[in-house]
Order: C-alpha cells, then sequence, then structure tokens
C-alpha cells in the first residue's frame, strides 16, 4: 500500500482524493490517509501531490513507519 507522511500534515491538498481509482483516500483532522486494506498501488496519488506526502510503505523512512500505523488505527476506528 501507499503512505501519506508529514508533508500532509497542515497542507491537506486533496488531488490524492480526486485521482484514486478505488476512493480509499479519506480525510482526518490533520492529514489525509490511506486505507491499507484497499490501496491497490497504482501510484497515482504519489504522482499528483504537490508537497510529495505519498511514499510506497516498502520505500517509508524509517521514521515515517509511524504513518502506516496511524493510517490502520483511523480507518480501524471508523
Ligand atoms: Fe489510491 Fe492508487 Fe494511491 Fe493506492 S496508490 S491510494 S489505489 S491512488
Amino acid at each position: 500500500a501507499y503512505v501519506i507522511t508529514a508533508p500532509c500534515i497542515g497542507e491537506k491538498f486533496a488531488e490524492c482524493v480526486d485521482v484514486c481509482p478505488v476512493d480509499c483516500i479519506d480525510e482526518g483532522e490533520e492529514m489525509f490517509f490511506i486505507d491499507p486494506d484497499i490501496c491497490i498501488d497504482c501510484g497515482a496519488c504519489q504522482a499528483v501531490c504537490p508537497v510529495e506526502a505519498i511514499y510506497h510503505e516498502e520505500e517509508l523512512l524509517p521514521e515515517d513507519n509511524i504513518y502506516l500505523d496511524k493510517a490502520k488505527e483511523f480507518f480501524a476506528s471508523k
């Protein structure tokens, strides 16, 4: 799955939401989250993000792994 990281916080440009073919990006309080169970790894969101906040989970920096956990928590609580 792809993961939205820190540059999204407080920005929330939302280009990603419009291009996702499976509609798995949802708005949280401070940032957007990708549902890792639904993401089909197409990469469309990464290509349009103006702040380069989106990475594949296997390309995450170690300190950004927390954002995959945050996304899981966000969708688990919905
Ligand atoms: Fe949606 Fe594709 Fe981005 Fe996954 S990689 S969140 S399916 S646009």
